[in-house]
């Protein structure tokens, strides 16, 4: 299958990702479902809405209230509940992953595209893998759409308009394009004006977790986790890096965790792990 300009060429991929297809955008009005991580009532959600709203038919569905930190976990020991609140924005009694199944499977909305965002917050490095943001956007691979998170690096008072406006044009690129099958991209918008646009690898660990020990009214201690920046030691190609510098950073991620590497090399362990002689492997 002839793969689109920019993503044929390049260096030989691994395993099953070798052989590459694409999967474009068949009509002309594109289906976009937007979800998210901070809620339905989100204000990078309406940003977000916004700016895509030129580009086809838009639907919304988002959790209820605030689901950060989530990750990609899904609702399966408790009951869910999907509140329409116009023809076109549905929230959900429960995750990121828990709205991207309802719309896909309950409400049978089948987009050409997923975008979940705007975060408030980064999704940088290793710290990704607590974000229900990603997770979205992970889970809509795992069901054959494309899809791009978004997130703006600030934890106060946001100005989405610049992550609005590059999500839009980024959106109508990957409508055009397609992405590989099970890939995603992770944008990350610094705060203020960007400087460039860079595709970019995870970096690793960008934070330190910090617990801080409170009391509560009746005197007994309670936690309550936080994190602190670290800013030694980042890996100048990375996420990271880029948003460091002003710059918007792309990094295609994938769901397939498999370490190729380490797959060729534990092979050889096969022969010590297995039990000499008899018909039992252990
Ligand atoms: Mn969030």
């Amino acid at each position: 299958m002839a793969s689109p300009a920019g993503f044929g060429a390049g260096p030989r991929r691994r395993g099953r990702r070798s052989q590459q297809t694409f999967r474009r955008a068949p009509s002309v009005t594109a289906r976009i479902l937007l979800t998210n991580d901070d809620g339905i009532h989100a204000e990078g959600l309406k940003a977000l809405e916004q700016s895509l709203a030129s580009l086809g038919e838009l639907m919304v569905v988002a959790p209820d209230s605030e689901r950060s930190g989530t990750s990609q976990a899904i609702t399966i020991h408790a009951p869910l509940r999907l509140q329409q609140i116009d023809e076109r924005h549905f929230s959900v009694s429960g995750t990121p992953a828990d709205a991207v199944i309802i719309a896909l499977h309950l409400l049978r909305f089948q987009p050409q595209l997923v975008v979940s965002g705007i975060n408030l917050g980064a999704n940088l490095g290793e710290n990704i893998v607590y974000s229900g943001t990603v997770a979205a956007a992970l889970e809509a691979t795992l069901h054959g759409v494309p899809a791009i998170a978004v997130s703006l690096a600030v934890r106060h008072n946001p100005d989405f308009s610049t992550a609005a406006a590059f999500a839009g044009r980024l959106a109508g690129k990957v409508l055009a394009e397609g992405l590989p099958p099970g890939v995603m991209l992770n944008v990350n918008v610094p705060p203020g004006p960007a400087r460039g646009i860079r595709f970019t690898r995870q970096s690793g660990k960008v934070s330190q977790n910090i617990i801080h020990e409170k009391r509560d009214p009746r005197g007994r201690p309670y936690y309550w986790q936080d994190e602190n920046v670290i800013r030694e030691h980042v890996e100048p190609d990375s996420d990271y890096a880029a948003v460091l510098k002003h710059e918007i950073s792309i990094t295609p991620l994938q769901a397939d965790r498999t370490d190729y590497r380490s797959l060729n090399h534990l092979s050889s362990w096969v022969a010590d792990l297995t039990a000499g002689g008899g018909r039992d492997v252990i």
